[in-house]
């Protein structure tokens, strides 16, 4: 959309209000709101705000920051805040100097982007985003179910499917297509996906879902909660990705190849990347100490580092759509991620894979939950990081994530995360009690 357009719909709307949005390092959606007149001076010269007060970004004595709206992203938001109407425009962040921030999770996805349009590849694509919604009481979700449903459960017409279609209407009317919403396997859970697009476009939507999301649930006295693993003993929320890349036309499928009616070679090395880089990547694509709770064995969420053409078990599977239709789906990634940082790490190692034409092992077609540690071994089977720690130690160790993220969000993500750990293992909890109390 280009801005002249823009300025027609704000006015035509009679839009009063714009909601400038930008994330941080956590993927935490910020966001400053602008009357409408101050629209043009935003276009122009960009908005300043204190970066000093925003997690991962600068420290004070540097903290000038400015936001400029990128006009693609302009969406009318589709509820009123006191009867007045208001759009977004998601924002790139930039320096007092007029240099892009490298600490911008948004800029650093562009970059990777732009690597890839170097080689050819537009990389696409699409999450799955699942969460849980609980009752919610003095403002605070309550921890129980609110339903007894499963995976594709229709329920008697509760509230929740209610809200699932309220969400799905005000996503197609922000521009985003909805290909599907459902129950989840879990009581209380649910599942929306939407169309693949542009990895940029899909890391955009992704904050957009969840912010319609958590609206509607407030909107309608629920909490919407995208914790990887908020119940022990049920499936945990995972954020499936499915990626490909496209020439650059997006004609074609750079994953598929139509001699041999298969899967490329492109496509081999980038899952060959992948699995290389499978550990380090873990840490920011599962990037809290409840993401690990819901990598364990039982639960449909990966734990191996494998790939495979079926087996839903494995860390990447390749569905049996070919053609333009040709993905992999990667399966580790949680709804607390950061998706831009996420998009930014998975297509920086398969474009590593592809460059350095990296091999995957051979594809796993067993159920790799029933094989025991020799079979994994000969199979060449590593598993993912056990917990918040140990994905963050081999982040550290990785030049590649470093690359991707870039030293600013690198340095920041890893001291954060640290102390994270630090403050989780301090804690002795109710489970500890009950094991020791004897001793
Ligand atoms: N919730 C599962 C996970 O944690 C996935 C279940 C599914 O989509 N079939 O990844
Ligand atoms: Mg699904
Ligand atoms: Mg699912
Ligand atoms: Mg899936």
């Amino acid at each position: 959309m280009g801005i002249d357009e823009i300025f027609e719909i704000v006015k035509h709307e009679k839009i009063k209000f714009i909601r400038l949005q930008f994330s941080d390092i956590n993927g935490v959606l910020k966001n400053v709101e602008i009357p409408s007149n101050d629209l043009k001076r935003a276009f122009d010269k960009g908005i300043m705000f204190d970066g000093s007060s925003i997690e991962g970004f600068v420290r004070i004595n540097e903290s000038d920051m400015y936001l400029k709206p990128d006009p693609s992203t302009f969406a009318i938001l589709p509820w009123t805040l006191e009867g007045q109407k208001s759009a977004r425009i998601i924002c790139d962040v930039y320096k007092h100097d007029g240099t892009p921030f490298e600490g911008d999770p948004r800029y650093r996805l562009k970059r990777v982007m732009n690597e890839a349009k170097e080689m050819g590849f537009i990389p696409h694509t699409g999450p799955e985003v699942e969460f849980f919604l609980l009752p919610r009481r003095d403002n605070r979700p309550v921890f129980e179910f609110l339903d007894e449903g499963g995976y594709f459960d229709l329920l008697p017409v509760d509230i929740a499917e209610h809200l699932r279609s309220e969400v799905a209407v005000m996503l197609e009317e922000m521009g985003i297509d909805v290909e599907a919403t459902h129950h989840e396997v879990a009581p209380s859970q649910h599942e929306v996906d939407f169309r693949y697009s542009n990895a940029l476009s899909s890391a955009d939507a992704v904050q957009t879902v969840k912010l319609v999301i958590k609206t509607l649930a407030v909107k309608n006295e629920l909490y919407a909660t995208f914790m990887p693993k908020p119940f022990f003993g049920v499936n945990g929320s995972g954020m499936h990705v499915h990626l490909s890349l496209l020439t650059e036309d997006l004609k074609d499928n750079a994953f598929y190849d139509k001699e041999k009616d298969d899967i490329s070679d492109t496509m081999r090395y980038f899952i060959g990347g992948l699995i290389k880089y499978a550990r380090p990547i873990t840490a920011i694509t599962n990037p809290t100490v409840n993401s690990y709770k819901r990598l364990v064995p039982g639960y449909e969420a990966p734990v191996n580092v494998a790939w495979s053409l079926a087996n839903r078990s494995a860390l990447i599977r390749v569905p049996m759509a070919r053609q333009m239709g040709t993905r992999l789906e990667y399966r580790a990634p949680d709804p607390s991620c950061n998706p831009y940082l996420a998009f930014s790490v998975l297509i920086k190692a398969g474009l590593e894979g592809i460059r350095k034409k990296i091999e995957p092992p051979m594809p796993v077609e067993k159920n790799i939950y029933r094989m025991d540690e020799e079979e994994k071994g000969n199979f060449g089977i590593k598993v993912l990081p056990e917990n918040l720690k140990e994905a963050i130690d081999e982040m550290e160790k990785c030049d590649l994530i470093k690359e991707a993220l870039g030293e600013h969000i690198f340095a920041k993500f890893i001291k954060m995360k640290r102390n994270e750990w630090k403050e989780y293992s301090m804690l002795v909890t109710e489970w500890e009690r009950k094991r020791y109390e004897i001793i």
